[in-house]
């Protein structure tokens, strides 16, 4: 058997595999296909240039970010290891000599974009090449259920099937709900079995969801982390320009970036940042794909992002040198409605929309548990995780409150509704609104009509959030979900179980909530 811990080292200079590697060579060398998960920074390149090595033919591999394909096919140049990319920034000749290139087996990895599996002349080559591996990364692109689909991705299926003799394929994420997961092991016909999960948890992280006025946060955290890298990331241009301004203003170390900017702008804030001439960059997501700084000591998101999976891609952007790094969400109620915006507007079918919105909500919960931080964030990914002892709810020493009987007045008042309305609407008859709708609905009627008069609105929606996030309640899918007593919020109901809270936070919340 080949030694692949030698060839690590004479290869690749390192001592030893990190968790998963070695299990994911091991099946693509038994021509096995395998679906690696792992996290940011886990190490996935070597999951396939290590095997392509070994194999007579290529290995053809799938990334879709342009610019990480040519770092690594110049450092496995670096390394002696014949490689070359095809993608939209090379010319026709360019890449004509490319593919003649690789025609004659003189390369072992070609990386591609996905969108060339469109185009019927390079789908022609491939069947004169014998491509023995098919490296797909980030796989979780190909499936509808992902964050970020690609259309091109689904040509894969097609593309393999055309092939003179099947390749094996390797499919690696580090974002993959169990639905996504199942997704692309399908489509790229990997059995379940082989299914290699490292698991998702990034001890170094620190992880804190912060209700305060954003920006004398954002000048209170900086001043204290002075010469510490750091990325800033906000929803829309105007909000990146704002703040980039008011930190400059202030005399940061600030640099900006975002998809309006020119092409020469945008690199040079990148470099700037990447060789420490700049501390803290502020950009919209259209920053950080192939961004390999290891030393990111935190990333702060000053505005919700769309979903679970882009913010623990975006946040992972921290620490990959492994060393403690925080990872901050500022949150504003007010900033959900972009989102809402973005999927309104957004072309999408109509039951992708819907997947959106759950997502947004998913997302939105995470500000609003009590629970650790990391393991909401793993729950969501199917994983179960042991409290990180770091996150700020793992440190929230409030003490908690036994808030059954509030818990009680909402959980029946749901259920007198008939589980047919959104939370806007409970708190408006639990705090006896006399609007309009509640009239219509002849909601004055009921028995919970006017339960909680003492609060406001907000008060009990941040508590109806409260027990979404903890799962008391559930949301029906789509724009305008309704909320649903769960079964341990029948459990509830029934005396059955007691619902607790650390209390200063339906103060503190009420106060900073808008609706
Ligand atoms: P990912 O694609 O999973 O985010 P990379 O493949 O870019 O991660 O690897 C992240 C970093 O870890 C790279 O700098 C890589 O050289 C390094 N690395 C990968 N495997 C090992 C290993 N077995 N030992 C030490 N360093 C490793």
């Amino acid at each position: 058997m080949t030694d692949l811990r030698s060839i690590l080292a004479e290869k690749f200079g390192f001592t030893s595999f990190r968790r998963g590697q070695e299990a994911i060579i091991q099946k693509i060398l038994n021509q096995e296909n395998v679906l690696g998960i792992m996290p940011t920074g886990g190490g996935k390149s070597i999951c396939y240039q290590l095997p392509a090595l070994l194999l007579d033919g290529l290995t053809l591999v799938i990334s879709p970010l342009i610019s990480l394909m040519k770092d690594q096919v110049d450092s496995l140049n670096d390394m002696g290891i014949p490689a070359t990319f095809i993608n939209s920034s090379l010319s026709y000749l360019e890449i004509n000599q490319r593919l003649d290139d690789t025609k004659k087996g003189r390369i072992k990895l070609l990386y591609i974009a996905p969108e060339r599996l469109e185009s019927e002349e390079f789908l022609r080559l491939l069947e004169t090449v014998q491509i023995d591996l098919l490296a797909v990364d980030e796989a979780h692109c190909i499936s509808q259920w992902g964050h970020d689909f690609r259309p091109s991705y689904l040509k894969l299926a097609q593309m393999i099937q055309s092939l003179k003799q099947l390749p094996t394929v390797v499919a690696l994420t580090a974002t993959a709900t169990q639905q996504v997961a199942q997704d692309i092991s399908q489509l790229l016909s990997i059995p379940e079995q082989n299914q290699i999960n490292t698991g998702f948890a990034r001890e170094n992280l620190a992880f804190q969801v912060v209700k305060e006025q954003k920006d004398s946060y954002l000048f209170t955290y900086l001043k204290t982390n002075k010469n510490q890298s750091g990325i800033i990331y906000a929803t829309t241009r105007k909000e990146v320009e704002r703040l980039y301004r008011l930190l400059r203003h202030n005399d940061f170390s600030v640099g900006m970036y975002h998809g309006g900017m020119d092409k020469k702008q945008r690199a040079k804030s990148q470099e700037d940042f990447l060789f420490e001439r700049t501390q803290v960059i502020v950009a919209t997501n259209a920053f950080g794909m192939g961004i390999n700084k290891s030393n990111v000591r935190f990333v702060i998101h000053a505005q919700i992002p769309g979903n679970i999976e882009s913010y623990y891609q975006e946040a992972g952007r921290a620490g990959r040198d492994g060393l403690a790094s925080d990872a901050i969400l500022l949150y504003a109620p007010q900033d959900l409605q972009i989102q809402h915006f973005f999927i309104e507007q957004s072309n999408l079918t109509h039951s992708y929309q819907q997947n959106e919105y759950e997502k947004l909500r998913q997302m939105n919960q995470y500000a609003h548990t009590q629970m650790c931080l990391q393991c909401y964030i793993l729950r969501y990914f199917g994983e179960n995780g042991q409290k990180c002892g770091k996150c700020s709810n793992c440190l929230d020493e409030r003490e908690a409150v036994d808030i059954t009987l509030d818990a009680q007045k909402i959980l029946s008042c749901v259920k007198r509704m008939e589980e047919r309305f959104g939370k806007t609407m409970v708190a408006r008859v639990l705090t006896a609104s006399k609007t309009k709708q509640v009239k219509d609905w002849h909601f004055d009627r009921l028995t919970t009509y006017g339960l909680m008069k003492g609060w406001s609105q907000k008060e009990v929606v941040s508590l109806i959030d409260y027990l979404t996030a903890e799962q008391y309640l559930t949301l029906s899918k789509g724009e305008f979900p309704k909320l649903i007593v769960s079964s341990t919020g029948i459990d509830v109901l029934l005396g059955k179980q007691k619902v607790y809270r650390k209390q200063a936070a339906v103060k503190q919340l009420a106060d900073n909530d808008e609706l």
